[in-house]
């Protein structure tokens, strides 16, 4: 089973790294998702150190990961990460910008949690890879509380990724192929249900 001693590490090293990995309130919602909604085979965009992968594979021993992670050194602490929990034959780690990845396979679920100015880009890109009644979850909907606070953002940069993340929003509330439902736990996600 899961080595908690490991886990714990991972982290740790996150948290020195400022390597920004998903809260403990959200990845258990997510791994309990995964769970009840008996979800076999995952792609993640956006692997960092391999920790939410690892949660996600670690809810049933038939369940398969393939993550994707363009960060060369993110990437190669995942791939140790990886196998300190023997997990290299059910994670698929690949090591590239998504958006030079075209991949034939179908999943019960894609998780995005990559460069979130990025989002619609990820769903339109990878949603043929999504199974019929498949399930697409995004992460950081809430960006740190910043997407309610708009106004107070001083850096114009960041107020245009909370802009982004706003609009990315809209995009989910009017796309009628999938039924979407915000959730307010870790850092806000969504999920969008494909309607068949
Ligand atoms: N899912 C991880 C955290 C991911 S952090 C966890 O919870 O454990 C987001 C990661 O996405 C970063 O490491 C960043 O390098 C990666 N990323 C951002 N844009 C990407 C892209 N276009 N292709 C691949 N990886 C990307
Ligand atoms: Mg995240």
């Amino acid at each position: 089973m899961i080595n908690y001693n490991v886990i714990s590490k991972i982290k740790e090293y996150a948290k020195e790294n400022n390597v920004p990995i998903m809260s403990d309130s959200g990845i258990k919602y997510l791994t309990d998702f995964i769970r009840e909604n008996n979800i076999k085979k995952i792609l993640e965009i956006g692997t960092a150190i391999g920790y939410s992968a690892i949660m996600m594979c670690s809810v049933d021993s038939s369940i398969t990961v393939t993550t994707i992670e363009r960060n060369e050194k993110r990437y190669l602490e995942a791939i140790k990460n990886i196998k300190r929990v023997n997990m290299e034959d059910r994670i698929d780690p690949i090591y590239k910008d998504a958006f030079d990845v075209n991949l034939k396979d179908k999943f019960d679920l894609i998780f995005i949690d990559a460069a979130k100015a990025q989002n619609t880009r990820f769903f339109e890109k990878f949603e043929s890879n999504l199974n019929n009644g498949g399930i697409i979850i995004t992460d950081n909907m809430n960006f740190h509380g910043l997407v309610y606070k708009e106004e107070e953002i001083e850096s114009r940069n960041l107020r245009q990724l909370v802009r982004k993340i706003k609009s990315y929003k809209v995009f989910l509330e009017k796309n009628d192929k999938y039924s979407t439902t915000f959730i307010d736990v870790g850092d806000g996600i969504a999920i969008s249900r494909k309607v068949d």
